[in-house]
């Protein structure tokens, strides 16, 4: 049994698969109260569903892509038969992390995309990074900093130093759509990291369900 604040079906608005039609599981409940959290509504409320309801409301969608977010969905135990129950049924899941819960766990099958946070300082949740998680990531999967100021960009800037991870990078900023002080910073220091907005809210706003 899983607490599912909301199921919908929208577009990948963040990381490398943006823009791909998707369906949404967002699983109640986050340890972490980051400063700028835009999902605060999935702290609490939400409906006991099992995950063969999941997956048959799954099935009734054609896209392979489904997310699996929160608040932070590795909280509760039946994530992971909901994990395997949707690669068996062939479906490509993009499972959202904060990053401050082990990933030990997580299916490692190339159909299962990790996308894990870093917290930054703006969060005030940096203390929560279990940064041993970064070694377990795949090349399939990506990193995200969400960024909103100068210190924010020198701290990521020094953890991807550190940590050296292979795979694809993604810096955020706050809000989702203020790119171009990122952008142009990005840039100027020739990082090897992607710039990228958050898709739904350009399209709809700050509003939940897209
Ligand atoms: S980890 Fe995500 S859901 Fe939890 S407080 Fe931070 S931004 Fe919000």
């Amino acid at each position: 049994m899983l607490t599912v604040n909301e199921t919908f079906y929208s577009l990948e608005g963040e990381g490398p698969y943006i823009g791909i039609p998707t369906f949404f599981i967002r699983l109640t409940g986050c340890n972490l109260r980051c400063e700028w959290c835009d999902t605060k509504y999935s702290y609490s409320g939400g409906e006991q569903r099992t995950v063969e309801s999941l997956i048959d409301e799954t099935m009734g969608y054609e896209t392979k892509y489904v997310c699996i977010t929160g608040g932070e969905p590795l909280l509760q135990k039946d994530v992971y038969k909901l994990m395997y129950k949707l690669l068996e049924n062939e479906r490509r899941i993009i499972l959202e992390t904060s990053g401050s819960i082990s990933i030990e766990d997580v299916p490692t099958e190339d159909d299962l995309i990790i996308a894990m946070d870093i917290k930054t300082p703006s969060s005030k949740m940096v203390e929560y990074n279990l940064y041993n998680n970064i070694e377990m990531l795949g090349m399939k999967d990506y990193l995200k900093f969400v960024i909103a100021d100068e210190k924010d960009f020198e701290f990521s800037k020094e953890i991807m130093k550190k940590y050296e991870f292979d795979g694809e990078i993604i810096f955020q900023p706050v809000g989702g759509m203020d790119l171009k002080w990122l952008a142009e910073k990005v840039l100027k220091e020739k990082l090897n990291v992607r710039v990228l907005p958050q898709l739904h809210k350009i399209i709809w706003g700050d509003r939940r369900g897209v």
